[in-house]
């Protein structure tokens, strides 16, 4: 049976709750990554169209570099969303869940496990002011949301699987766009831009990440 991880929209922020992992001080690495463009090629709102499955495409060198992380570091892998897709009555959150299992599944068959995935439906006003032809949801439209760059969406993932930033030696933010640029620095992480990178490129800017400082931390990750 395939390894089926439920998916969660951001609405869902709980109260944070005791942490058993506080006393072993674990110091894994937090890898955040953008789902449209970066995990998967980009497809201007996936899932308003049909043939949304014929459109989603695994983008093959981030799954690598996953694989990679996964394989050789104590990790915690994370896909993180926006998507005003939602909001803008292109698309159901039904849709977008089905989305993400159906790319869960192809990551399942290369042997990728993802810890969770999380997006945020939502916009705010500013957006909506910014498009002034959209007939919106008003149900999505928010005073606030937790559309990247909050980190928002970041702390509540985390709080589900009882962790919280603190317990990660160092966050990765792997994305495509501003928005995953500026979470990364939110979130006080790393930023690796993808766009036009082999798998080589993006594998060699994650190791001069992670073995930064190692010498004055006095830890050494493994190649
Ligand atoms: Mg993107």
């Amino acid at each position: 049976m395939k390894n089926y991880l439920p998916v969660r929209s951001s609405n869902t922020l709980n109260e944070k709750s005791d942490n058993l992992f506080d006393c072993f001080q674990l110091k894994m690495l937090l890898t955040i990554v953008d789902r449209d463009g970066t995990l998967i090629e980009f497809v201007t709102y996936l899932g308003k169209e049909e043939d949304w499955k014929d459109k989603t495409k695994l983008n093959f060198p981030v799954v690598r570099l996953l694989k990679y992380v996964q394989d050789n570091h104590l990790a915690k892998i994370y896909i993180v969303s926006n998507q005003a897709g939602v909001a803008r009555k292109y698309f159901s959150c039904s849709r977008v869940d089905e989305i993400n299992r159906y790319i869960n599944e192809k990551l399942v068959d290369l042997g990728i496990r993802i810890d969770g995935w999380h997006y945020c439906p939502d916009v705010d006003n500013n957006y909506t002011k910014l498009h002034p032809e959209t007939d919106f949801d008003i149900k999505f439209v928010k005073e606030r949301t937790n559309r990247k760059p909050s980190i928002n969406m970041v702390l509540a993932t985390l709080n589900q699987d009882n962790l919280k930033l603190s317990l990660f030696k160092k966050i990765f933010v792997i994305g495509d766009a501003e928005d995953d640029e500026k979470l990364a620095e939110n979130l006080k992480g790393m930023y690796i831009d993808i766009k036009e990178k082999t798998y080589k490129q993006l594998k060699e800017e994650f190791l001069a990440f992670v073995n930064k400082r190692k010498n004055e931390e006095g830890f050494s990750f493994r190649e």
